[in-house]
């Protein structure tokens, strides 16, 4: 069989000093793969490579396994390894540019460093956007104080991943279910609400060019596009106005990937629900395989022009490869 030639853009690496960071999240995933990951994510070259090959992806766009410097309680301290790591990152895609673009890591806790050194990444550093790991100290991207940061993001035209992070506080829900916390559950509500606060905070009204891009098909919210709207209108909104409909900004400033997501009725739910242009094929290596995802993707019902759209055209253009 021909393997569709695809991008992967939710694909993580880790560097020996930012392990810490990363440990925050063991708590949430099995002791068992937490410890695999670690040398997959630390191979930048035959292991990797041959994931890639396998499944026909010519190009991933690395991201460091989160939350790195957001879990950091000094700014200062977040702010240098954050420039530390993205000078890690290029070095390694500068070996092999053809295979390996990079999501910048920032330090959220500073949003005007954050803003600059996500220019210096796309600009000096030839990187296609940013990868945020939820919220950082308590605070989510919909904060005023972040204005400088979406200003930058728009007129760099680049887009901006969240990806899942745990919240500030583990609520009483959870209680007595550590299974749900994390990927299994409390990483899509926390990530949806995390998109949700930016739609209804008017981002997207005062930032009509900001992309924001969000794994696992969308976080369920493609499903719930239209109860959204419905219930907006009724829901307690005080002096809150949007321009469009709630679903309008999932249409202009949204796009989904699949990552960790291997299943035919939410693929087609998100391409019906947000249109063919903004679903994008990924992996979420290595805590996901390769080959399970490749497999499914090739056979999921797809036309061949959604197909090529899914797996490479869709991320090509937003990422102008
Ligand atoms: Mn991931």
């Amino acid at each position: 069989m021909t393997l569709t030639p695809k991008i992967a853009l939710e694909e993580h690496f880790m560097h020996p000093d930012f392990v810490d960071y990363w440990a925050t999240t063991a708590p949430n995933i099995s002791p068992n793969l937490f410890g695999k990951a670690r040398a997959a994510l630390e191979d930048f070259g035959e292991q990797r490579l041959a994931a890639m090959d396998g499944i026909g992806v010519n190009k991933a766009i690395l991201s460091l396994a989160g939350p790195g410097v957001q879990a950091e309680t000094r700014t200062e301290t977040a702010v240098t390894e954050a420039r530390k790591v993205n000078d890690f990152l290029a070095s390694e895609i500068a070996r092999r540019p053809e295979r390996y673009g990079g999501f910048a890591h920032l330090a959220m806790q500073d949003p005007a460093a954050a803003a600059d050194e996500l220019e210096r990444c796309v600009r000096d550093l030839g990187m296609q956007g940013a990868m945020i790991n939820g919220q950082t100290g308590g605070t989510y991207l919909d904060d005023d104080r972040y204005a400088v940061f979406w200003e930058r993001v728009s007129d760099l035209e680049v887009p901006v991943y969240i990806h899942p992070n745990n919240p500030p506080e583990r609520v009483h829900m959870y209680h007595d279910h550590n299974e749900l916390w994390g990927p299994v559950w409390s990483w899509t509500v926390e990530t949806a609400t995390h998109a949700l606060r930016l739609v209804f905070a008017g981002t997207f009204d005062r930032y009509p060019g900001a992309k924001l891009v969000l794994g696992h098909l969308g976080e369920t919210l493609p499903y719930l596009m239209w109860r959204l709207d419905s219930r907006w209108e009724i829901s307690n909104r005080g002096t809150m106005r949007l321009a469009h409909p709630p679903s309008t900004y999932f249409r202009r400033n949204v796009w989904v990937t699949t990552s960790g997501m291997c299943a035919d009725a939410p693929l087609r739910c998100a391409i019906e629900m947000m249109g063919p242009e903004r679903v994008m094929f990924s992996v979420d290596y290595p805590f996901e395989r390769p080959d399970e995802a490749g497999d499914w993707i090739e056979a999921a019902p797809l036309d061949d022009n959604e197909r090529r759209k899914v797996c490479h055209d869709n991320a090509a253009a937003l990422l102008n490869l």
